[in-house]
């Protein structure tokens, strides 16, 4: 029999669902907040410069998943893309991850790959044997002077404490390379849409058992009505945050235009405490194969995420897990809801996981209407 869904998002999650849905027959509402569709991996082209803006910062696609890589080249041509971001530091600019240039530059050395590992075990803190801390786990593998000038300042700035009240599980394995490899992403699959997210997001949503309204906010009650509703929302934003809202460090993209190439790379960091800003992107070079005079730049600014922000990265530490465990279990006592993507779970999730996670949660509920067992509120554990 035909059902009639709901998915509240035009992100990659209802998308991806949607299609699926749509392809199996079923009627497919997409409602969606803002005026456009691609959720927070949106482009769009900036009308002065004619750059490909990645307007809720950069997006690159990287991924191990060869059903996920074919299902969306299915839908858009990716062309190839490494991701080789930069970093300043103490006055001087290096390759990220830190890896064999990185350590010759800092330390002004001509090192082999044997020979750095024994140079950084010399540097490493072997006084912690077993590290708690985001900082001890630091001191433990690199040593202080690494530590300092590619970690310390940019995990202040970032998460906005110091990383000594940070769980060690956030590096649980430091990004050290002993080779010249400045590949930023360990990927089989890593390529940018030739003409943005956006356009890879609205061919999947083209379907005509797909109807997409945008500038409309769903609650709760207006979610009524439907056989099933995928909600891609904040989890605590369901219930009207009653019981209090979940933790997220948002951004402050602050653009400036410039004419010509500003910094010769799509991502430069910077690690000084002293710089308020994370990062600075330069759209033009996420799409090297086109050619801008013009150029668009984002510094990027993170900080505690307000009521009227829009939540980026899930703080998730004991607090807000415990948080989560109660709205886990409201969502849990909820009829014909799936709470799924970065939102309905509270997790940071890369594209090709929020696609995997919906593909997959598509499929579950296709396979229930097969053998009549009811649709959980989670396809995967949250916690
Ligand atoms: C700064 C940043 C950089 C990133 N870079 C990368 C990267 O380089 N590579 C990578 O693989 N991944 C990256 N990601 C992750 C990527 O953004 C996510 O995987 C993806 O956006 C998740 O899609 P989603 O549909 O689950 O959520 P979203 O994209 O957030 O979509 C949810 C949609 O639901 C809508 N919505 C919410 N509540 C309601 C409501 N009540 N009513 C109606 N609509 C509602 C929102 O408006 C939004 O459009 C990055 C994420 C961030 C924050």
């Amino acid at each position: 029999m035909t059902k009639h869904c709901l998915m509240v998002g035009a992100g990659l999650s209802g998308a991806v669902i949607g299609r699926m849905l749509a392809e199996a027959g079923h009627r497919v509402t997409v409602l969606d907040a803002r005026g456009h569709i691609g959720g927070n991996c949106h482009t769009e082209r900036d009308a002065d410069t004619g750059v490909m803006v990645h307007v809720y910062g950069p997006h690159i696609f990287h991924t191990d998943d060869a059903e996920v890589w074919d299902y969306v080249n299915g839908f858009e041509t990716f062309l190839p893309y490494k991701n080789r971001v930069k970093t300043t530091s103490q006055g001087a600019v290096y390759s990220l991850p830190v890896n064999l240039h990185t350590i010759n530059q800092f330390f002004g050395q001509t090192l082999r790959p044997d020979e750095a590992r024994v140079f950084l075990e010399s540097k490493a803190d072997t006084s912690i044997s077993d590290p708690q801390t985001f900082e001890e786990q630091a001191l433990r593998f690199v040593g202080p002077e690494l530590y300092e000038a590619f970690f310390k300042g940019y995990t202040i700035k970032q998460w906005g404490c110091s990383p000594s009240d940070l769980p060690a599980s956030i590096l649980k394995r430091l990004p050290v390379r002993f080779n010249y490899d400045d590949n930023y992403f360990f990927h089989k699959f890593q390529g940018m849409p030739e003409n943005g997210y956006s356009a890879m997001i609205g061919r999947i949503l083209d379907h005509a058992n797909i109807t997409v309204t945008l500038n409309t906010p769903v609650s709760r009650d207006q979610a009524a009505g439907y056989d099933h509703v995928f909600y891609s929302g904040p989890i605590d934003g369901w219930f009207g945050f009653d019981l209090g809202r979940l933790g997220y460090r948002t951004l402050d993209f602050e653009r400036f235009d410039y004419r010509g190439d500003y910094q010769g790379c799509a991502v430069m960091n910077y690690g000084d405490v002293d710089v308020p800003y994370t990062r600075i992107t330069e759209h033009k070079h996420f799409a090297p194969w086109e050619s801008h005079e013009g150029s668009v730049l984002y510094k990027e600014f993170s900080r505690a995420c307000g009521p009227d922000d829009i939540p980026y990265y899930p703080i998730r530490q004991v607090a807000e897990k415990t948080l989560l465990a109660e709205y886990v279990a409201k969502a849990e006592a909820e009829a014909n809801v799936t709470f799924v993507g970065r939102l309905g779970t509270y997790r940071y999730l890369d594209m090709d996981v929020t696609i995997r996670e919906a593909l997959d949660c598509g499929r579950r509920y296709l396979a229930t209407l097969e053998t009549g067992e009811p649709m959980p509120a989670f396809t995967v554990n949250p916690l």
